[in-house]
């Protein structure tokens, strides 16, 4: 399936952690069409065996979280206004007038829109100031908490951004939940090169679950996979914007991106600092195929890895990525091209990957 199509139908599925059942569905029929041995694990996680060429080869689990970030409904008020909190990391500014959808108990999505004081009637110093969101509603148009409830909304209720997707200039996308559909978008292209040319290793696709809500939903799967090493696949940010100048080097457009060091303080107290085989390996993959790429090292970040590699006797494990502007935003903006050099990247790093690759730290 072209990238492009296949980019647009993943992110306007709703996935939020805890409800991807929409987005497993879709990946374990991606997987299946490819030839892989696919299941759908306890927790959810979608995973693909491809078996290697090598007997006794190595074993490499490349993953990339299928959820994404969005809210539940924490209360329903008498007249009908849902109150919200977040789950994951969700920017509040960004928040007043946005489109929503409301998962109801059926399964169903309901449309919503987050309430904003009506300009005329707000005071100077409320024109300019950030909403906590604890003062935040969301409006489905009923009149009523038990029209609400009629409709199937109740407590706990997760929501989402209203999924969009919209092609800008080139070969730039602007939407929600780029983060991480392109890296299940790549998930799904690595399958369809993956039936076409067998590597020595075997590999196994992983579309994980619970990413955007405690990071540890790849952990489940790792558990099980036992992977040599591990690739995941997630964003990485692009500095290419007015208000990061400076921080840090990554473009939109400049090609996928080994994130070298991540970490995430703020009692999380994890990260991944990329095994350095696999970083070289990717550095040199990267020349000898022609694809551009970049570098990238920051704290405030952390991904599925940093559980990873905890598992078994301990995965090698290397961060990729694509680079992303205004993250866990309605309108994330990324570069189809990075996506497409992505997959090109891992599936040249795979056919890399002999029996005799180290997978220890040194
Ligand atoms: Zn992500």
């Amino acid at each position: 399936m072209a990238l492009e199509e296949l980019l647009k139908e993943l992110m306007l599925l709703r996935a939020p952690s805890g409800y991807e059942k929409e987005m497993a569905y879709r990946m374990r029929a991606l997987f299946a069409a490819a030839g892989g041995e696919t299941r759908i694990d306890r927790a959810g996680n979608v995973i693909a065996k491809f078996a290697g060429s090598a007997e006794n080869g190595p074993v490499v689990m490349v993953c990339a979280h299928m959820d994404q970030l969005g809210f539940i409904v924490r209360q329903i008020e008498p007249n009908g206004f849902l109150r919200i909190d977040r789950l994951g990391g969700v920017p509040v500014k960004v928040l007043p007038s946005l489109k929503l959808s409301v998962r109801t108990t059926a399964g169903s999505w309901l449309p919503g829109v987050v309430g904003a004081k009506s300009h005329h009637a707000a005071a100077a110093e409320e024109k300019t100031k950030v909403d906590p969101i604890e003062t935040l509603y969301v409006d489905i148009g009923v009149r009523s908490a038990a029209d609400a409830r009629n409709l199937g909304v109740e407590i706990g209720c997760p929501c989402v951004y209203e999924p969009s997707y919209e092609k800008l200039h080139g070969e730039m996308v602007c939407g929600t939940s780029a983060d991480n559909r392109g890296g299940c978008a790549c998930l799904a292209q690595i399958a369809s090169e993956l039936s076409q040319n067998r590597p020595a290793a075997t590999v196994f696709l992983a579309a994980c679950v619970w990413e955007e809500f405690n990071l540890r939903g790849a952990m489940l799967a790792a558990r099980e996979i036992k992977p040599d090493a591990a690739i995941c696949l997630d964003v990485v940010l692009a500095g290419d914007t007015p208000d990061l100048e400076g921080r840090f080097d990554t473009a939109v457009g400049g090609g996928p991106a080994v994130s070298v060091y991540n970490f995430h303080g703020r009692g999380t107290l994890n990260g991944c600092i990329a095994h350095e085989g696999l970083a070289r390996l990717a550095d040199q993959a990267a020349a000898e195929d022609s694809v551009a790429l970049q570098f990238f090292a920051s704290t405030g970040i952390i991904t599925d890895s940093a559980y990873i590699q905890f598992e078994n006797t301990g995965a090698a494990c290397v961060d990729l990525g694509f680079p992303v502007r205004y993250t866990h935003t309605p309108g994330e903006v990324c570069c189809l091209r990075d996506i497409a050099d992505l997959v090109r990247l891992v599936c040249g790093m795979l056919r890399r990957i002999g029996p005799d690759f180290n997978f220890n730290r040194y």
